[in-house]
């Protein structure tokens, strides 16, 4: 299997005046296909460095390759095509915008490339919503479901575009823990039927053992990795 996603050499400085950094020296790689978690206590450095993964932040210095293909010298709009292309993202907080239904929150992703959702692009959407087991509830408004159902929204909303990577930022983080052990298996439901990669921060080391890779940070740096 190919790296799809490579880090070499970064590093991340915080502020100006008063230095802070955040990352130091971090060689990271993910295989294509892979299902892997990065964990570490708070404060640690993973949000920084899932962040600097999927393009939304910068490295103050070191490369990033995604697909082979250098990213860290991109410019914008460039980016944020190949975000919107190779790249799904779950946060904690699910973002769904809460005027809109599930299924209209999961066309989004779509909506940004085209005006007006094709009949391929709302069966997809319907599809995923059936996927993530939300065909009940796929016309309530965001904020008529519960966590888990939104975070399911969340979830399908990521893979509208078939995006080759999905980066999690602690997607459990709000959930009891039967939600997070359902929302879990859906991931790995996905990783393994789409062969989507998963990198997946969480702080829980149980769901984090379940994951093919345990990446742990701690003070910025790769302490383990197995
Ligand atoms: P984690 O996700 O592991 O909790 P973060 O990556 O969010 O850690 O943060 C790592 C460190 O970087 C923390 O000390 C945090 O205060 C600091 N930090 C994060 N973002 C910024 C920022 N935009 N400006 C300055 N410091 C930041
Ligand atoms: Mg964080």
């Amino acid at each position: 299997m190919d790296d799809i996603i490579r880090l070499e050499n970064i590093d991340k400085i915080y502020g100006k005046d008063i230095k802070t950094q955040v990352l130091n020296n971090i060689n990271l790689s993910f295989k294509e296909g892979s299902f892997n978690s990065i964990i570490g206590s708070s404060g640690s450095g993973k949000s920084t460095l899932l962040n600097i993964m999927g393009t939304l932040d910068q490295p103050t210095t070191g490369e990033l390759y995604m697909n082979g293909k250098r990213t860290d010298n991109m410019k914008k709009n460039e980016l944020a095509e190949l975000r919107n292309d190779t790249l799904g993202f779950i946060f904690q907080f699910h973002y769904l915008l809460p005027e809109f239904t599930a299924l209209e929150n999961v066309l989004i992703p779509n909506h940004i490339k085209f005006s007006k959702p094709s009949k391929e692009a709302l069966e997809r959407a319907n599809e995923l919503l059936d996927l993530v087991g939300l065909q009940k509830v796929k016309h309530n408004l965001a904020t008529n479901m519960s966590g888990g159902q939104q975070q399911r929204t969340a979830i399908a909303r990521a893979l509208m575009n078939t995006p080759k990577i999905i980066l999690a930022d602690e997607p459990t983080g709000n959930l009891d823990s039967e939600s997070t052990e359902n929302i879990y298996n859906l991931m790995r439901q996905i990783n393994e039927r789409f062969k989507t990669t998963f990198v997946i921060i969480t702080h829980d080391r149980e769901i984090a053992k379940k994951a093919d890779r345990v990446v742990e940070i701690k003070d910025g740096r790769i302490v383990l990795d197995m």
